[in-house]
C-alpha cells in the first residue's frame, strides 16, 4: 500500500540510522559510550515516585482524564509560573495539560497552519517544529542560528516578505542543541516583530530549569505583550528527570490555548490522572531535587570540557541545557565524518549536528547524560586515538 504523501515527504530521520549503527556495534561486542542520548540518566526523585504510587491506588484516577487536565494540575502549573517567573496565569483559560510537551509542539501547527502557510523555524533546532509544520501542510523558512550571534535568531535577516507571510515562529531557549539562552532584549524584539507582522510565537521552554550558571532562563511570558502573541510549552521531562512519564503543559494566550485544547479533544484523551498528581507533587514540593541535578551536570560538564580541551579540541562549556554544541576540529570535514571516525576508533558516540539542521553541519552535540566514570573512560579512549594525536 502506498503511504500518504505527508509521510512519504517527511525528511529522512537521521537518528534511526544512528541507532542502527550503534546497535550493530553493540551486537559485535563494542563497549559503546554514547554522548548522544538527550534523556536524563538519573531516576525520577523518590518523593515524586511515592506520590505516583499513592495516586495509582486511588480508583478515582483510573477513568478517562479530563481533556484539558485536572484543574488542580493546571493550578499547580500556574502557581509554579508565579513563583518561578512572576507570571500570573489563569489556570482555567491560560493553561492546558500536554502528554509531554512534544505532543503539544507537534499538534500546534494543526491549529493555525493551512496548506501553503509559512512557519519560521530555527536551524539548528529540535526536529519536531519543522516536521509538524510539514505534516500540517505548511511551508517552512529556516532561520540560521549562528555562533557569532550567540545562537539567537537574527531577526533583522528575515526578509519582509517572509515576515508578512509567516503565521508562526518557533523559538527554543535554553536551546537544544546549541545550549544558548535568550536575553530579555531579544524576546522584547520578538514580541514587537510578532505584533508588527501579526504572527504567533511558540516558545519551547523544555530546559527552563536546566541552567548551570547564575543566570536563570526567562519565560517568554515575562515580556510585556508576550501574552498577546505567544504560547509557551513546558515539561517535567528534563527538569525533574521524568521523560518517561509524559507530562507537560502549554501556557499563554487564551485563544491559542483554546485552539490547542480543541485539537486535542479530537485526538487524545489527556494524561493519566495519577501522572498529573505526581506532576503536582513535582511542581509544588519544596524538595525539587533540581539543584542536585544542576550540580551533577555542572560537574560532568567541567570534567568533559577540561578533558576535551586538554586534547586540543576547543569545546565551549554550556551555560544551560545538558548539551555541549561543539564545532568539529579543523582537520575534519563535517560532523558526520568526525562522529563516524570517533565512533569507529573508540566506541564513543557524538551526535552529528546535521541531525538538527543544515547549520549543524560542522558541529556535534555531546549530551551530559554519561556518568563521571564513563566520561573518564571516554576521555581515556579519545586521548589514545589517532584523532587527537
Ligand atoms: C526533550 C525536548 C522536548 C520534549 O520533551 P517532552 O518529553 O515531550 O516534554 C521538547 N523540546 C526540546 C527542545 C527537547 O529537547
Amino acid at each position: 500500500m502506498q503511504q500518504a504523501d505527508r509521510i512519504k515527504n517527511l525528511p529522512p530521520y537521521l537518528f534511526a540510522e544512528i541507532d542502527k549503527m550503534i546497535n550493530k556495534a553493540k551486537q559485535e561486542g563494542v563497549d559503546v559510550i554514547s554522548f548522544g542520548v538527550g534523556d536524563p540518566d538519573q531516576p525520577t526523585p523518590e518523593h515524586i515516585v511515592e506520590s505516583m504510587i499513592e495516586a495509582v491506588r486511588d480508583p478515582s484516577t483510573h477513568s478517562y482524564p479530563s481533556y484539558e487536565g485536572l484543574l488542580s494540575y493546571r493550578e499547580a502549573v500556574a502557581d509554579w509560573y508565579q513563583k518561578r517567573f512572576g507570571v500570573e496565569l489563569d489556570p482555567e483559560d491560560e493553561v492546558v495539560s500536554l502528554i509531554g510537551s512534544k505532543e503539544g509542539i507537534a499538534h500546534f501547527p494543526f491549529c493555525y497552519i493551512n496548506p501553503g502557510d509559512l512557519a519560521l523555524i530555527p536551524d539548528p533546532g529540535y526536529p519536531v517544529y519543522k516536521t509538524a509544520v510539514l505534516l500540517a501542510g505548511g511551508e517552512v523558512e529556516m532561520l540560521p542560528l549562528k555562533k557569532e550571534n550567540n545562537y539567537l535568531v537574527e531577526l533583522d535577516e528575515i526578509s519582509p516578505a517572509n515576515l508578512k507571510r509567516a503565521k508562526l515562529l518557533y523559538l527554543n531557549y535554553p536551546n537544544n542543541p546549541t545550549a544558548a539562552l535568550a536575553t530579555r532584549e531579544f524576546f522584547q524584539r520578538v514580541v514587537a516583530l510578532a505584533k508588527e507582522y501579526d504572527f504567533i510565537v511558540a516558545h519551547d521552554s523544555a530546559y527552563s530549569e536546566v541552567y548551570l550558571e547564575e543566570e536563570k532562563p526567562l519565560s517568554f511570558l515575562e515580556i510585556a505583550g508576550a501574552r498577546e502573541v505567544g504560547i509557551e510549552f513546558g515539561s517535567l521531562s528534563k527538569s525533574f528527570n521524568m521523560t518517561g512519564w509524559r507530562c507537560g503543559w502549554a501556557v499563554g494566550n487564551e485563544n491559542l490555548i483554546e485552539s490547542l485544547g480543541r485539537i486535542k479533544t479530537n485526538i487524545d484523551s489527556g494524561i493519566f490522572e495519577a501522572v498529573q498528581k505526581a506532576g503536582i507533587t513535582a511542581l509544588t514540593s519544596e524538595k525539587t531535587a533540581a539543584e542536585e541535578m544542576r550540580q551533577l551536570y555542572r560537574q560532568r560538564r567541567d570534567r568533559l570540557v577540561a578533558g576535551l580541551q586538554d586534547l586540543g579540541w576547543k569545546v565551549p562549556p554550556n551555560q544551560a541545557s545538558f548539551y555541549i554544541w561543539a564545532e568539529v576540529p579543523p582537520a575534519c570535514e563535517n560532523g558526520e565524518e568526525f562522529s563516524r571516525k570517533v565512533f569507529q576508533e573508540t566506541g564513543v558516540f557524538f551526535t552529528p549536528g546535521i541531525g538538527y539542521g543544515q547549520q549543524g553541519d560542522k558541529f556535534v552535540r555531546l549530551a551530559l547524560t554519561v556518568s563521571q566514570e564513563r566520561t573518564e573512560e571516554a576521555l581515556e579512549r579519545l586521548s589514545n586515538s589517532s584523532i587527537f594525536n
